[in-house]
């Protein structure tokens, strides 16, 4: 930290306290461990995408996946049994950010918005006294950010940290920049409008992406990381980008930064690549999944968890490098800083990602650490917790109303005392069903105390059975191998009628 106090430092307090309450001797005095809770300080979360806990050292994981988390574990909140809203980006990002379930928001097919009503309910709403900021990689979160823009201060365009981007075209045509600008849009963007104006600064841009591209061949032996539609981008620019631009952000701000690593295509920096693809750990061999196996063979199977291992390693180095910056600017003395994911991953019973309509755990357990102002100790929290609580939380830490369509619960070490009592946790896929109809296709986990059970509805998998159910015990079973619904029958329909009275009423506003 600087020893000075310069103008900029003040700038930045001023923008935290109410003006009344400012006078320069008192600033002197302010540390975070003084403030209390309730006042304004910073919210800055940080989501990796497809971040299971499941494959997480900090989580048990048999690979040294995440020597960074390990380390900086023992200054935060570290919540071990965390669940997604949904089992990929649009519902997971979505529940997170509306703290609501896929039922409530309806964001739950591929590349949805939420419902209109939903599109003042964000996070970003319920900061309206913060300067808030939004970025993400991913172009489903990136839908959402949009929906939501009218209450983000800072939206920052998805292209920015995409190597492929305006910036090059303005280095490449210095000088003459408004041209420039025109020509981008209307001669490069072939696949937006389907046609070029000209094709010779087509090629153009073409030649130098590729030479641009090129000097990238050696930090990534298998290719440059991106989102599956030629968004290429490299973690460490991004974070480098947050580096900087944390420390000029207008305080109190609330800052979403969501990153696409470590989500499929796994493309590790050449650090990290091949770390784990010969080494001698054995994952564990789980029978395939009887209604939704992929017909992935083990071999597959753990070929694609070691490459994804690698790039859980990639993103753990650049978190700590995050982390150090936010450490030695002194941001971390006055914000509370998050880390946790959308949804996870799985390489197990035949499939392989995140798109299936199972819920086991590598898909819906992710990470989270919440880090408060100047920590020093660590916590272990075990209680399940939900995405939706997560925001819900942030809001009363920082002293603000907790919104009457938040569904989530205030997270402990933080609940008062009058709230604490035991809720169930829900995660929701549903992406095949009608958005304006009651849920029947979908599944549904409810997790409570250490039971977790998965409902299937009305998949053609399922044949004649129409609906499906497993019951596991998680804190005796974290591998989920032994399906309890057979030999713990009372118990298995206690939950069951319990979910489907969860069901009733969540599908009832949607009955014609
Ligand atoms: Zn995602």
């Amino acid at each position: 930290m600087k020893h000075g106090f310069g103008r900029r430092d003040f700038l930045k307090l001023a923008g935290m306290v109410p003006l009344g309450l400012l006078a320069p001797p008192l600033l002197k005095t302010i540390g975070a461990s003084q403030l209390m809770q309730g006042e304004r300080k910073n919210v800055l979360v940080i989501l990796f995408d497809s971040f299971s806990a499941y494959d997480i050292s900090l989580y048990g994981y048999g690979r040294e996946t995440t020597p960074n988390l390990d380390r900086l574990a023992k200054r935060a909140n570290v919540y071990y049994n965390h669940f997604s809203g949904g089992n990929y980006t649009t519902p997971g990002t979505a529940s997170l950010l509306t703290m609501s379930h896929p039922w409530s928001h309806r964001a739950f097919r591929f590349g949805a918005e939420v419902r209109d009503s939903y599109a003042a309910k964000s996070i970003f709403h319920a900061f309206d006294d913060y300067h808030r900021m939004g970025y993400t990689h991913n172009p489903l979160a990136n839908t959402l950010l949009q929906q939501f823009q009218r209450d983000i201060d800072e939206y920052v365009p998805m292209e920015s940290l995409f190597i492929s981007n305006d910036g090059l075209i303005r280095k490449i045509f210095s000088g003459d920049e408004d041209i420039a600008t025109v020509s981008w849009s209307r001669d490069m963007k072939r696949s937006e409008y389907g046609y070029s104006y000209s094709l010779f600064l087509n090629h153009l841009y073409e030649e130098y992406q590729q030479r641009k591209l090129a000097s990238y061949k050696n930090l990534y032996p298998n290719g440059l990381p991106n989102t599956n539609g030629g968004n290429f981008y490299a973690l460490e620019e991004g974070i480098d980008w947050l580096r900087e631009h944390v420390t000029d952000l207008p305080q109190p701000f609330f800052a979403y930064v969501h990153y696409h690593p470590p989500h499929f295509p796994y493309k590790p920096r050449i650090e990290f690549n091949n770390i784990f693809l010969k080494d001698n750990f054995k994952p564990l061999d789980k029978p395939q999944d009887e209604f939704f196996s992929e017909g992935n063979a083990y071999e597959t199977l753990s070929n694609a968890r070691a490459y994804y291992n690698e790039f859980i390693l990639n993103v753990d180095s650049e978190f700590g490098r995050l982390f150090d910056t936010l450490e030695s600017t002194g941001v971390l003395e006055n914000s509370w800083v998050v880390l946790t994911s959308d949804h996870g991953e799985m390489q197990e019973r035949g499939i392989s990602g995140h798109v299936t309509p199972t819920l086991y755990q590598p898909i819906v357990r992710v990470p989270l650490m919440i880090f408060e102002p100047g920590q020093q100790t660590g916590r272990e929290i075990h209680t399940p917790t939900a995405a939706v609580d997560l925001m819900t939380t942030m809001l009363h830490v920082t002293g603000h109303k907790i919104p009457d369509w938040s569904e989530g619960a205030i997270l402990p070490p933080y609940t008062p005392q009058i709230l604490q009592k035991e809720n169930a946790v829900y995660t929701v896929q549903a992406r095949r069903n009608n958005v304006e109809l009651p849920l029947t296709e979908a599944t549904i986990i409810q997790v409570l105390g250490n039971y977790k059970l998965i409902y299937y509805l009305g998949y053609e998998q399922l044949g004649s059975l129409g609906e499906r159910y497993q019951l596991f015990d998680i804190k005796s079973d974290p591998e989920e191998l032994t399906d309890l619904s057979a030999t713990k029958k009372e118990t298995a329909a206690e939950l069951l009628n319990m979910l489907k009275s969860k069901l009733r009423e969540v599908n009832e506003p949607f009955h014609g």
